[in-house]
C-alpha cells in the first residue's frame, strides 16, 4: 500500500434489511459507504465520513477498524441509524425499495474541525445530494479525483441538487436504468453523453451481470460480467464495483484510461463476490487467493488485455 494516496468515501453506512428469493436478513450491515469501504481496505488506505445512530452495533464499528478503516470521520449521534428495506424478486437486477428511513441522516452536517482534511481521492457514494455537496465543499483542497454515485431516489427527488454535484466531478457512476432516467433518452450512449456535459467526463453505465461500459471523450469502454451460477443478493454489488475501480485510480493517483480499464476490472470481479453472499459477506470473507483465482479466470473469460493483467497483478493483496 505504500505508493497509495488517500482515499475518503462518504455516503450511507446503515442497517439493511434484505429479502431476496434466496432468503430474508434483517438489519445487516449496509450502506454505500459501507459497501465501498469495506472492498477498497483490501487495496488501499481509505477514510469513511458519514453517521450512524447510537444504535448502531459495536461489531460492525470494530469490522472497519479490523478492516483499517479511518472512522475518524464517522459521527456517532443520539437516534437511529440509517435503515434501507429492500426486496428482489425474479432474475436479480434493480431492487424494489420497500422502504427508507434516513433517521440520524435526515438534519446531520459533516463537520471536519479546523483542520479539515485533504484526501486525494474522493468517492461520493449513494446519499443525497445535498450532502455529497456538503462534503466536498467542507474538505481543505478539492481532491484530485472525484467521483460519485446515486440512486432513482435522487434523480426523481433532488435533481436540482444532483446536477449540482455533477458539475463538480470527474467520474459518475450509475446503473444503466438510471442512466437512461437522468440522461433523457433510451440511447445509453446518448444518455451518458447528455450526462457528461453535466460535468463528469467519465460516465461508467453499470450493466448488472452484464457488466459496466465506461464513456468519455475519445473513447468508450466495455467490461463484460463475471459469470456466476448464483446471484444470492446484489445489494452493495455497484459500491463493491465502485470500490475496485476506485481503488486502482487511488493506488495510482491517477485516472488515465488505461488505470480506468484496469479499475473497471478489478470492480467487476470485487462485485461478483458482493452478489454471492448477502450483505458484506463477499467482502469481509474475501482472500488474496479467491481474489487471485478469480482475476485469472476472468481475464481468460473475457480475452482482456495480457497487459492490463499483468498491471492489475502488481495491485493484489499478497
Ligand atoms: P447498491 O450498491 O446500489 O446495491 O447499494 C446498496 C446500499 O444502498 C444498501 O446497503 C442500502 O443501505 C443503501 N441505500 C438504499 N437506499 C439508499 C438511499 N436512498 N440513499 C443512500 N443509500 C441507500
Amino acid at each position: 500500500m505504500a505508493n497509495s494516496s488517500s482515499l475518503m468515501v462518504t455516503g450511507s453506512v446503515a442497517l439493511d434489511t434484505l429479502e431476496t428469493p434466496f432468503g430474508s436478513s434483517s438489519e445487516v450491515l449496509g450502506g454505500s459507504a459501507s459497501h465501498f469501504a469495506l472492498t477498497a481496505s483490501h487495496f488501499v488506505p481509505v477514510q469513511m465520513v458519514g453517521v450512524v445512530g447510537t444504535d448502531f452495533p459495536d461489531e460492525h464499528l470494530a469490522l472497519f477498524r479490523d478492516r483499517g478503516i479511518d472512522v475518524t470521520y464517522l459521527a456517532v449521534e443520539e437516534g437511529e441509524t440509517f435503515r434501507w428495506h429492500g426486496r428482489y424478486e425474479g432474475p436479480m437486477g434493480e431492487a424494489e425499495t420497500l422502504e427508507v428511513q434516513l433517521n440520524v441522516h435526515e438534519n446531520f452536517s459533516p463537520s471536519f474541525g479546523d483542520d479539515p482534511p485533504s484526501p486525494d481521492v474522493l468517492f461520493l457514494g449513494n446519499i443525497s445530494p445535498g450532502f455529497q455537496r456538503e462534503v466536498l465543499e467542507g474538505l481543505g483542497d478539492r481532491p484530485g479525483i472525484v467521483a460519485a454515485d446515486t440512486m432513482k431516489l435522487w434523480i426523481e427527488t433532488q435533481r436540482q441538487e444532483l446536477t449540482d454535484v455533477l458539475s463538480d466531478i470527474d467520474l459518475f457512476f450509475l446503473n444503466w436504468e438510471e442512466a437512461l432516467l437522468l440522461g433523457d433518452s433510451d440511447s445509453t450512449l446518448k444518455a451518458a453523453q447528455n450526462i457528461r456535459e453535466e460535468g463528469p467526463s467519465i460516465v461508467v453505465v453499470k450493466k448488472g451481470e452484464h457488466g459496466a461500459i465506461a464513456f468519455s471523450e475519445n473513447q468508450t469502454f466495455a467490461v463484460p460480467g463475471y459469470p456466476l451460477e448464483e446471484e444470492r443478493d446484489p445489494t452493495g454489488a455497484g459500491d463493491t464495483f465502485a470500490g475496485g475501480v476506485m481503488s486502482v485510480l487511488s493506488r495510482e493517483n491517477e485516472l488515465t484510461p488505461e488505470l480506468l480499464r484496469i479499475g473497471l476490472v478489478l470492480g467487476t470481479v470485487t462485485g461478483s463476490f458482493a452478489v454471492e453472499s448477502f450483505g458484506p459477506g463477499g467482502m469481509k470473507n474475501l482472500t488474496a487467493e479467491k481474489l487471485r483465482d478469480r482475476v485469472e479466470n476472468y481475464f481468460e473469460v473475457s480475452g482482456l488485455d495480457e497487459r492490463l493483467r499483468n498491471r492489475l497483478w502488481e495491485m493484489l493483496p499478497e
